[in-house]
């Protein structure tokens, strides 16, 4: 594989790094030790400025290139924070952390981000600026978020930006990028059903919110199937259904229901949000209930990968591996990321993480062999982006 040669002799440094961060991984907003390791090393590799506490625990970093007649400057993006979930892997430097676990690969991504930083900081072969952004919390703690209120694009006069996630089922070390939609967005929700609770076996004295909630679950199937154009996609998932008593005999009086909803454009969220309230409070009304929807906060928005900047990452890609890109659809996971795009143009791409388990997986791991793959991709993107004119 063509990656560049300067990655091939730091590979065992950066997998060193990669594996002390799988065996501490921290979550989110408390990433204070990856934090602190990751400022200690762009200090070490002559960063020309840094900037921790940037978003709570985040880290920025700025890297000059040798000319700066471009003016322009680009951000590449990785996440640091871990999942709560109890390691299975069995691995030698497997999480010392009870129940918190790298099961997403944000180990690889800091590594591989702190690779290219080095190598920027060595060479400085670029007519621009390259921002590093270290974020904290991208499992659904608003870390990119968090890092924008500071004014992240603002305060590095940031003009587009980049990031990557590892892929598994993806040839490692291959590339997936898209025009447009990469990722969907994501909206959790809560569904609450009120009625009458009461005794088992004297049900006609009750209003029955199991029934309700079960009726409502069938419901909701119809919204995507039939409000959502065919061409279009939406999903709407139900994952957790609790009632206030868990015995035998009792009707409940309360039953909640937790869900997820899906989509890339945003008139569908109209419709699905919509159509959802209307089942629900319909649904409820027909058998004696109340129910209510609440959305909680304001998701995550689709990752919409610019036109431009995504084919300026496809190069990037072809010339680190020497190959085409691999051809997908774009997903249905999240990722705040997206956030970012939406303040800049700019494209979040995927690496093959080959055959490993999935991730969120308590087997999940990080493929080291791709270490060098995503290190020599920022590099190569910020030399072609901003090549220095002979
Ligand atoms: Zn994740
Ligand atoms: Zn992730």
């Amino acid at each position: 594989m063509p990656v560049k040669n300067r990655f091939a002799e730091l590979s065992d440094e950066i997998t060193a790094w990669r594996r002390d961060f799988h065996t501490h991984p921290e979550l989110r907003f408390e990433e204070t030790r990856t934090a602190g390791l990751v400022a200690d090393r762009l200090k070490a590799f002559g960063c020309d400025e840094i900037v921790e506490g940037f978003g709570k625990t985040g880290v920025v970093a700025v890297i000059r290139g040798r000319k700066n007649g471009s003016g322009r400057t680009i951000g590449f993006r990785a996440d640091m924070d871990a999942l709560p979930i109890e390691e299975a892997t069995g691995l030698p430097y497997a999480s010392e952390n009870p129940g918190k676990m790298h099961a997403c690969g944000h180990d690889g991504h800091t590594s591989m981000l702190l690779g290219a930083a080095r190598y920027l900081a060595e060479t400085r072969n670029f007519d621009g600026t390259v921002v590093l952004c270290f974020q904290p919390a991208e499992e659904g703690g608003g870390g990119a978020k968090a890092m924008l209120d500071d004014g992240l694009m603002e305060r590095f006069s940031i003009d587009e930006i980049y990031g990557m996630h590892n892929w598994p089922g993806i040839e490692a070390g291959q590339f997936a990028v898209l025009e447009g939609p990469q990722m969907s967005a994501a909206q959790a929700f809560t569904i609450t059903v009120k009625g009458t609770g009461g005794h088992g076996a004297m049900p006609h004295l009750t209003v029955d919110t199991s029934l309700v909630a079960s009726h409502i679950v069938v419901a909701m199937q119809s919204v995507v199937a039939r409000a959502v154009n065919p061409l279009k996609s939406a999903v709407i998932s139900l994952c957790g259904l609790r009632s206030d008593t868990d015995i035998f005999n009792v009707i409940p009086d309360t039953v909640t229901i937790k869900g997820t909803l899906r989509y890339f454009n945003k008139d569908v969220r109209v419709v699905i949000g919509e159509r959802m309230d209307a089942i629900i409070k319909h649904t409820a009304e027909a058998y004696g209930a109340r129910a209510s929807l609440e959305f909680l906060g304001d998701g995550v928005p689709p990752t919409v990968n610019d036109v431009q900047a995504a084919r300026y990452a496809t190069a990037a890609a072809k010339a680190v591996t020497g190959r085409e890109t691999v051809d997908i659809d774009p997903v249905m996971p999240a990722e705040d990321f997206s956030q970012m795009l939406e303040a800049r143009p700019g494209a979040y791409v995927f690496i093959g993480n080959g055959d490993s388990a999935d991730l969120h997986n308590p087997h999940y791991n990080f493929n080291d062999d791709i270490l060098p793959v995503g290190c020599s991709f920022f590099a190569e993107l910020a030399e072609s982006r901003m090549p220095i004119a002979d």
